[in-house]
């Protein structure tokens, strides 16, 4: 991983979790998730049984299909506030499970959830999307990924749909080693993620669904608070099929809700 995102040493751990949340060790695949949770690590000194195991047993996992989940608009929410800012050294990382961008050690953008920051960490992409609406699939769904100091992960999710070339996205893949596991961290190239945000939207104010879930990739841990933005970003059918160049079929189907409702501001 790149040294670079390390903010401080308090929250390494976190950060290094959340970036090899998508790289975690022993291997897994895509293709493979319904096993997942059967995986055994060999490669300890004292062989970890089922170090996924949370992905077979966890009752709070993500993605789901939200046509399936009633939803609750009579709470109170608190108000969220995405406050990105340029980055001027991302990295541009092939995970070797998806397309991501870190942010720089220095990056002052945020989730803003009430009064309580959850820093950028990471951005990244999935092909079909992961969550998905009465069976259906969107053609790709952005993550973006926050941790706050004592390590708790915030994702904003964003669905992709057919439409206008995405000119940041382009940037991105661009940018984007082929390699798994390939880092660009000299690029030059500045980035502003609030410019992946869908346009018509008040970032000071978000209107979304929330819910309880997990990490959608190995070692899928929960106590990860999901929002879902009700409103869309496109890409163009050149650019998803240079998104699919880097991987296909990257995304979980959905998981069981087990009694969670969805929060809405609506
Ligand atoms: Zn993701």
């Amino acid at each position: 991983m790149n040294t670079k995102i390390l903010r401080n040493l308090a929250s390494t751990i976190f950060i290094c979790y959340a970036t090899l949340a998508v790289s975690a060790s022993p291997h897994w695949s895509h293709d493979e998730q319904s096993t997942w949770w059967a995986i055994q690590d060999t490669t300890q000194p004292v062989p970890l049984n089922y170090p996924f195991g949370e992905c077979g047993i966890g009752k709070h996992q993500s993605p789901i299909d939200l046509a399936t989940a009633t939803i609750n608009d009579s709470k109170n929410l608190n108000k969220v506030a995405a406050l990105y800012d340029t980055d001027t050294t991302p990295t541009f990382f092939n995970s070797g499970h998806g397309v991501q961008v870190n942010t720089s050690e220095n990056y002052a953008g945020a989730l803003m959830i009430g009064e309580e920051a959850f820093p950028l960490i990471q951005f990244h992409f999935h092909e079909p999307s992961e969550h998905v609406v009465a069976g259906k699939n969107f053609p790709a769904e952005l993550h973006y990924v926050h941790i706050n100091e004592d390590g708790r992960i915030i994702v904003l999710a964003v669905a992709i749909d057919m439409g206008e070339e995405n000119p940041i996205l382009g940037t991105i893949l661009d940018n984007m080693p082929h390699d798994e596991g390939g880092q660009n961290s000299d690029s030059g190239i500045q980035i502003n993620p609030a410019q992946l945000l869908p346009a018509d939207l008040d970032a000071t104010n978000l209107e979304y669904y929330t819910l309880a879930g997990s990490l959608t990739t190995p070692p899928c841990s929960e106590g990860v608070q999901w929002y879902l933005l009700p409103k869309i970003i496109t890409i163009s059918a050149a650019q998803l099929e240079q998104l699919k160049g880097f991987y296909s079929n990257n995304a979980r189907t959905p998981q069981g809700l087990n009694g969670r409702s969805l929060l809405s501001t609506q």
